[in-house]
Order: structure tokens, then sequence, then C-alpha cells
């Protein structure tokens, strides 16, 4: 069984703030060893429930955040950009059985953490098919077309809220709860960690694969912040 971890940063233990997902800055180092946190505690959840591979995708800005030398040893890693399924890349190839989404947020224009979709200062909204768009939701929809399920999210607690909608099975964790846009109250990585490892596994057992929707392809709507100047 082989998984794919989709990384992102902004659902991560302990970040709240953009300098936290901003690299290059000094929060940046400090998180992102909270965030190599949360995704190895998905691989060893995963290989712990029977997988034999996982490949993790950064999905983070320049997607290169994650301290690859943290990582256990059986894991592997795609980093750098460009990839042509971006966040998902590496589900195209007909080997992959579930993927994770691990530290994911909430759409534009939605109440969360660090709330975005894409380009946090210029799309103000994305609509798929009438309905707002989260990233999640797109990427879910993006593999759905490769019959692959997902099996894991992490983020906020609106996070996993928004994935009862794309991902209404999928085991889900909270590692920290939404206040406002820019502050939650947070678990700490020794406790988000174990939490991950062990939500990680039971779903990768019984993973049932999706059924790409029928009809035409979706349309897509999104709405741009103009610039004053
Ligand atoms: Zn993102």
């Amino acid at each position: 069984m082989k998984i794919l971890i989709s990384a992102d940063m902004e659902g991560a233990t302990g970040v709240t703030w953009p300098a936290d997902v901003l690299p290059g800055t000094p929060q940046w180092e400090r998180c992102r060893a909270m965030f190599t946190s949360d995704v190895n505690a998905a691989v060893l959840g995963f290989l712990e429930g029977g997988a034999d591979e996982v490949l993790i995708n950064e999905a983070h800005w320049s997607m290169r955040n994650l301290l690859l030398e943290r990582l256990d040893e059986r894991a592997e890693m795609l980093t750098g950009r460009h990839k042509s399924l971006s966040m998902v890349e590496g589900v195209q190839h007909g080997d992959v059985d579930g993927i994770a989404f691990v530290g994911y947020h909430t759409g534009a224009g939605a109440e969360g953490v660090l709330a975005h979709t894409y380009l946090a200062n210029s799309i103000t909204g994305v609509w798929l098919d009438g309905e707002r768009a989260s990233e999640g939701l797109l990427n879910a929809r993006v593999v759905a077309e490769y019959g692959v399920p997902v099996v894991l999210v992490t983020g906020d607690d609106l996070t996993c809220e928004d994935a009862l909608g794309y991902a209404p099975q999928a085991p889900k964790v909270a590692v920290k709860d939404h206040v406002s846009r820019y502050a939650a109250v947070c678990r700490t990585p020794a406790r988000t960690a174990a939490d991950i490892r062990s939500a990680a596994p039971a779903r990768s057992a019984r993973a049932e694969r999706p059924h790409p929707r029928p009809g035409g392809p979706p349309t897509l709507a999104r709405g741009v912040a103009h610039d004053p100047h």
C-alpha cells in the first residue's frame, strides 16, 4: 500500500501568523520543525497501519519547508516546484492507495486560521460548481479523478469541519482551535503527533476508492482583489 501525503503549512501545529509560514523568517525556522513533526507522525501512523510506501509532497509556498533529516527513513519526500499537479503531485501514476492532507486550512473568504485559497492576498474566493472551495475541496476533486481517496485531514478545527464536506469518511485531527484569522488555541507538538499517529492507520487499512464525478467538467470561478494602486 502506498500513501501520498500532501503537506501544507498553515494548518500545522503552532502556526497562527503569516511570518510562521514565510520562508526565511525566524518564526518559520521554528515552525517548520513542528510542521515536520506533524508530517512524520502521519508517516509513522500509516506505516504502522500497513503502508509499505509513504511519499510526502511538499505543498507550501516554495515547497521547501520540511526537514528531510528528521523524517522516518522509510519515507521519501518530493521537494520543490514546479509540479504539474502542484499540491497533489504524485497521485497520477496509478500506484497511490490513499492521500493525506496534512497541515491544511480553510479557503479564501471563510473563517479559519490563515484561511486562503492559493494566493493569500489576491484571491478573495473560489467557487467550484457554485460551492465555496478550499484547497482541500479542490484537491479532493483532483485526486478523485485518479480514484484515490482522502484518508486523513489535519489542520485547525474549522479545516476538519470543512473536510466533512469533501472527505466525510476520513479521520480528521484538529491540532489547534480557531479563535481568529491569526489566533488559535494550540496543542503541543507531542500531543498532536500522538493524535495524528493514532488517526492515520485506521483509515489507510480500509480506504474506499472514489468514483470520478459523472457529467462534464466542473465550473470554477474566483474573486480577485483589486490592486488599489
Ligand atoms: Zn495552502
